[in-house]
């Protein structure tokens, strides 16, 4: 077991691997042990290269800005096509290019000139209280915007990366014009000031604050597996937007290599065994989203909800969009 260093004093821990062995990878992450861990496990027994991750909540692309060349880090992990944009844009990733990982990861969820890759997806979803919502009213995001929706919109913070995300992919599709129509009807339409995280959101619906609120798919598994918070996720019905039209709007995990990694090519082993359909598989099953590859088994929970249309916008777009997003946000006083 190797121990590394705090980020900032938040929570720690490390990969278990075999001390003897002589390869390693670095890896500075965003996403939890639990989620990771078991990937990189069978990564170590399968090549014996070392994975040594240093876990963080906040605090990585400062870290990396002022590490500079000194870094340890070999690739970055975390969820949102804004912060691996961030990473991107900072100048502290490096384009990779390799066949495994463009024959395994669609077009759509890599960066053009491979300095992010996704590795899963997760789908925006709307949540709609099973009693006092026609799910014929809300059939799209447009439709959080719509009069039926007045006063019964929850939602987290407008600065939040998935309602920038989520804004980003509306400006990509209708204009900046007709997205701040949106933004601002949105807005118009919310039960109160927009706060906490996706889950606080359905609870308020449980609670009889909001009828509707737009969150990622994944928290209803965790709410499901939470003897507490059963009640606020059995309040709702499930609803994948816009399937009439472009398909429900998807974000992503994903992994970077950044600008100075030392150990570069164990870094691109491990980036294309994730990529792989065992990896996929057991990704998926771990942290109950959705594999980027075409073809890998769903898990048993994503199944029992079925197969969508997703959005397969290029998500390159909607990076080159947040920047207006943030700021649209702002302009409709989104969190006043
Ligand atoms: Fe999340």
């Amino acid at each position: 077991m190797k121990t590394v260093k705090l980020i900032a004093g938040l929570a720690l821990a490390t990969i278990t691997v075999s001390t003897f062995a002589a390869e390693e990878v670095n890896v500075y992450s965003y996403r939890q042990p639990r989620l990771i861990e078991p990937m990189l496990d069978i990564f170590t027994e399968d090549t014996g290269i070392r994975v040594n991750v240093l876990y963080a909540k906040k605090g990585m692309l400062q870290r990396l800005k002022s590490e500079g060349a000194n870094t340890p880090a070999d690739l970055v992990f975390t969820v949102d096509i804004g912060r691996l944009a961030d990473v991107k844009n900072a100048d502290l990733t490096q384009a990779v290019s390799s066949d495994v990982l463009n024959a395994n990861i669609p077009d759509s969820q890599r960066d053009d000139g491979g300095h992010w890759y996704g590795l899963t997806q997760r789908a925006r979803i709307i949540v709609a209280s099973k009693d006092r919502v026609n799910l014929d009213d809300i059939l799209s995001y447009e439709d959080l915007a719509s009069d039926k929706m007045k006063g019964r919109v929850c939602t987290r913070s407008g600065k939040h990366a998935y309602m920038i995300g989520l804004t980003a992919m509306m400006i990509a599709y209708h204009g900046e014009p007709k997205a701040e129509i949106w933004a601002a009807g949105l807005k118009a339409n919310l039960a109160r000031k927009p706060q906490g995280n996706d889950r606080a959101q359905v609870k308020a619906i449980k609670e009889g604050e909001c009828d509707v609120a737009v969150i990622n798919h994944y928290y209803m598994f965790n709410m499901l597996n939470d003897p507490k918070q059963v009640p606020w996720a059995e309040s709702v019905n499930v609803i994948f937007p816009n399937q009439a039209d472009r398909g429900t709007h998807m974000n992503i995990s994903g992994m970077a290599m950044t600008k100075y990694a030392k150990n570069s090519e164990n870094a691109l082993k491990l980036m294309e065994y994730l990529a792989s359909e065992k990896a996929q598989k057991m990704y998926s099953e771990v942290n109950g989203e959705y594999p980027v590859q075409a073809g890998v088994e769903w898990s048993d929970q994503l199944r029992m909800w079925g197969e969508f249309k997703r959005d397969e916008i290029d998500l390159t777009e909607i990076a080159a969009n947040r920047g207006t997003a943030i700021k649209m946000m702002d302009r409709v006083a989104y969190d006043n």
